[in-house]
């Protein structure tokens, strides 16, 4: 699918666009988007700065006043549903597109691409019935009703470990809420934002709904959240940063969405299946080479299944076939950007340092390329070590024990994170029982990792608020307002209150 020009140094070059315009930045500054497979760059696109974001602002505010803001839900479901056909037809380019960006398996992208068409026809079908009450009033003289209003122009900032898909569960909603949105991609991933913009061009939406503004520094996404015509900023990120974020957009009365980070933990209970559990706990860790926000990077075991469990889950880990992130025998690849393997790599000397043993990995792979780290088991983790608490967004698993289940629910709500928890257990009551104590906004039980439309998706305490997918989502876009109308035209006491 991609027809972008090639440039005489080889990379594919993109424009941004803003207003249902291709642009350059105002300043005509360029980046490069490395391959991390290769090491090498691919792609080239402009270098925003806070002019650029400001263009971006108010095409989007003028988007909202006009053409968008007078479309009704059945007018923005059609095009949504326009947009997920076009998106259906070109997802396998857009995975590889995304896999070029940041290294991840093309069958993982091409997975979530295939699946994102869905959030489209599920919000489209939220367009259209988004209507208010008539709240019965407790004064004979009024009827009272209320209408849900979009919120006007959002600011999305979306990481690089699956930019199309997070930018997705966030324009979906926007869209069905008749909002516009401004999106900063990661500038370790600037470019499937620019590729996906065309679909949303040729899907006939009008100029200004959708902008996208790349840039390699961090004033960027400063100056989009900072603007005064942003109205909600949409953030995923690492909690540093989402505070940074919700103080600057507080301070202009935006509101925001925040889906941060984690340090999941699976519960293995001594009645677990362990094949199932051991392949949960891969499948929690070492997909997306650990780079996923819900990784379940804590392993807490029951004691009386510890070395059975840690047994198969090494096994398994040790035949892990790195490599090629296109090839179609991989099972994991590169990190995603040299910052990121000096963050995996130190995470796990300091481990050792503190007393953890390396069961597995705990090193690199240069043979293999300059960003390969081998999956690692840690074990001999006590829960105040920084493993067991900090995220390391990488595929590193440290390994706690239990004896009770008040002493596993305990370990699990033991960090300031609160996103993603799995259970492993035969009994049903245990089962309820403790995804409902577990702090955390996601629990999955006999199964790890799973997402969709219709699901809430989101965390608590560092992990962030407000949810993304299921119903409820679209109303982080929207603004409620109750209009009373006065039935009897008589007049009343004027200083007191109605
Ligand atoms: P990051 O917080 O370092 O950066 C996120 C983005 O914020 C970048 O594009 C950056 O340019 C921008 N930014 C930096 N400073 C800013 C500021 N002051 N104001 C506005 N924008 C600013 O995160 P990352 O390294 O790109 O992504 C990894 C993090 O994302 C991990 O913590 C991971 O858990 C989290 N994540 C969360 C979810 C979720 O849904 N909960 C999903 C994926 C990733």
């Amino acid at each position: 699918m991609n027809t972008f020009p090639t440039s005489a140094d080889g990379l594919t070059s993109f424009q941004m666009w803003i207003g249902g315009r291709w642009c350059e930045a105002a300043s005509e500054a360029r980046f490069e988007s490395i391959d991390p497979f290769t090491g090498r760059p691919w792609a080239s696109v402009p270098d925003a700065a806070a002019e650029d974001v400001h263009a971006a602002v108010c095409a989007a505010e003028d988007a909202q006043r006009g053409a968008w803001g007078a479309t009704n839900g059945f007018a923005r479901a059609r095009l949504m549903h326009r947009l997920a056909d076009l998106l259906e037809r070109d997802a396998a380019g857009l995975a590889a597109v995304e896999t070029k960006d940041n290294g991840k398996l093309l069958r993982e992208m091409q997975g979530q691409l295939e699946y994102l068409p869905a959030w489209l026809r599920y919000f489209a079908g939220v367009a259209d019935k988004l209507q208010g009450e008539v709240i019965p009033s407790d004064r004979p003289n009024f009827m009272v009703y209320t209408r849900h209003e979009p919120v006007g122009v959002v600011g999305a900032i979306v990481p690089w470990n699956s930019p199309l898909m997070l930018l997705m569960w966030k324009l979906a909603p926007l869209l069905a809420a008749g909002c516009t949105l401004v999106v900063k991609p990661s500038e370790h991933t600037p470019v499937s934002a620019l590729a996906f913009a065309r679909l949303v061009d040729e899907a006939g939406f009008p100029p200004g709904v959708f902008n996208v503004v790349t840039g390699q520094s961090a004033d960027v996404g400063r100056a989009l959240v900072e603007h005064p015509g942003v109205r909600h900023v949409a953030f995923t990120g690492s909690p540093g940063v989402g505070v940074k974020v919700a103080q600057s957009a507080a301070a202009h009365f935006a509101r925001t969405t925040l889906e941060l980070g984690g340090k999941s933990a699976q519960l293995v209970f001594p009645d677990a299946g362990l094949e199932a559990a051991a392949n949960g706990v891969i499948a929690g860790i070492f997909a997306a080479t650990g780079q996923t926000c819900v990784a379940g990077s804590r392993l807490v075991v029951h004691r009386d299944v510890h070395d059975a469990l840690l047994q198969r889950v090494r096994e398994r880990t040790e035949r892990i076939v790195l490599g090629d992130p296109s090839a179609a025998e991989t099972e994991m690849g590169p990190l995603s950007n040299a910052a990121q393997f000096k963050t995996v790599s130190g995470f796990v000397e300091r481990a050792v340092t503190d007393g953890a043993r390396v069961v597995t990995g705990g090193c690199s792979a240069p043979d293999l390329g300059e960003l390969f780290y081998r999956p690692t088991i840690l074990t001999d983790v006590r829960p105040e070590m920084e493993v067991a608490r900090e995220e390391i967004f990488g595929p590193v698993l440290s390994v706690l024990t239990f004896d009770t289940e008040e002493e596993a629910v305990e370990l699990a709500n033991s960090t300031e994170y609160g996103l993603g928890a799995g259970v492993w257990t035969a009994d049903v009551r245990r089962a309820h029982r403790v995804a409902h104590e577990l702090r955390a906004g996601n629990v999955w039980v006999n199964a790890y990792r799973v997402v969709a439309p219709n699901v809430p998706f989101g965390g608590t305490g560092a992990s962030g608020w407000g949810r993304e997918s299921g119903i409820d989502a679209v109303r982080e876009y929207t603004v409620t307002k109750a209009v009373w109308i006065e039935l009897s035209g008589a007049t009343r006491d004027p200083f007191t209150l109605g």
